[in-house]
């Protein structure tokens, strides 16, 4: 869907509240029950002709006044392997992200992404490369499960804030959209079956704990002493580990809810005995027993801008094992897809790529 600019904004519907959606209808000159029929289409993926239960006239205004900023499919890859499935989008503005649809035993996840580009710098990260492009829209976000939904003709159940972009750098739009996907009258995916990951915003974190929301939090950490954590993740050195692993307490502490530590497992660079034994450390200091501890670890993707190679198995098994040793709790992430860069940001990044190049063969042709 391409918008063409025009001198008076559409409404950007689909990231109204039901109260905003109704002030929208009265205006257009409709009753109130409206809006609720509106809000469930829109959020079922229907395009305004398709709301077949409102007038032909009610739909013409909704055209002129009105977008459903829903991503187009751009690119679509089925993994062989294990059914997995990776979208690549385009926005409203020719801009591109990317989800990745996975199938778990207990429902169907959807891992979406929060900005174009990325802003924090992390240096394993594919989605950092070119800097951050734009926060994306309530809409945008419920869009990539929309829209996947649809694709997909299954239930999507559960979603994860792991894609592209940091969802605390966009709190606002974020925030509105994990209300609107809960909504009964809309997808109405359960808090309880939404993690949201940050790379460690402190601020973000505080404020989170005080929506009430009930989501799971997953922390980034990576690397458990500030002078390699600030290395590979600049973010600490706006917030060291300390201050991160405090947060967590809170956040813990207000919302009842468990943090999940995520850990990348970077081939000589914090995978060995000595940052096991850092890791233990580092969260007996600062959690000790306020909250149980929950350790993901990730054998990196290398992504094709940085040269990090994942840790092979028997130094992730022991890594594992030492964690579990010391009284938490470690899993090894399965990584799903591997066949379709199903990490995020990889797509991006070679469709910007191939764009680049196209630019530089059209530039030559014309020399
Ligand atoms: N900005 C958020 C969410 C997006 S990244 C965050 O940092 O948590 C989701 C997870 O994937 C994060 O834990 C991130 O550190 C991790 N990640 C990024 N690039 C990766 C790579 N190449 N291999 C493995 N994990 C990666």
């Amino acid at each position: 869907m391409t918008i063409q600019a025009t001198t008076t904004p559409k409404a950007d519907l689909l990231s109204m509240d039901m109260a905003e959606l109704e002030a929208f209808v009265k205006a257009l000159g409709e009753p109130r029950f409206r809006a609720q029929q509106i809000f469930e289409w829109m959020h079922r993926g229907a395009s305004f002709s398709e709301m077949t239960n409102l007038s032909g006239g009610l739909r013409e205004k909704l055209a002129a006044n009105a977008v459903l900023y829903v991503p187009r499919i751009l690119e679509k890859y089925v993994s062989a392997k294990d059914g997995t499935v990776k979208y690549l989008w385009e926005l409203y503005d020719g801009e591109n992200v990317e989800s990745v649809f996975m199938r778990y035993h207990h429902g169907n996840t959807i891992c979406i992404s929060t900005q174009a580009g990325c802003r924090m710098g992390c240096a394993f990260c594919a989605s950092t490369v070119g800097g951050k492009v734009r926060d994306l829209l309530p809409s945008e976000m419920l869009g990539q499960v929309i829209a996947a939904q649809r694709d997909m003709g299954e239930r999507i159940s559960g979603i994860v804030l792991m894609g592209i972009g940091e969802p605390l750098d966009n709190y606002d739009n974020v925030l509105r959209f994990l209300r609107l996907v809960n909504h009964e009258r809309g997808l109405g995916i359960g808090h309880r079956h939404i993690s949201l990951s940050t790379c460690g915003l402190v601020d973000g974190i505080d404020r989170l704990a005080e929506e009430g929301l009930g989501i799971t939090l997953s922390v980034s950490l990576h690397a458990p002493t500030d002078e390699l954590r600030s290395r590979i993740m600049p973010v600490n050195r706006k917030w060291n580990v300390e201050q991160l692993l405090c947060a967590t307490v809170r956040y813990f502490e207000k919302t009842g809810r468990r943090i999940s530590f995520e850990y990348t497992l970077i081939s000589g660079q914090n995978d060995t005995a000595e940052e096991a034994a850092a890791l233990v450390a580092v969260m007996r200091k600062y959690i000790g027993r306020a909250m149980p501890i929950h350790i993901n670890l990730i054998p990196v993707n290398p992504i094709r801008e940085r040269s990090f190679q994942a840790s092979d198995e028997g130094r992730i098994r022991r890594f594992a094992a030492y964690l579990e040793k010391n009284g938490m709790t470690a899993t090894v992430r399965r990584t799903l897809g591997p066949d379709i860069n199903a990490s995020c940001g990889q797509l991006r990044n070679q469709k910007h790529q191939s764009e680049k190049d196209t630019d530089e063969t059209n530039i030559k042709e014309t020399e």
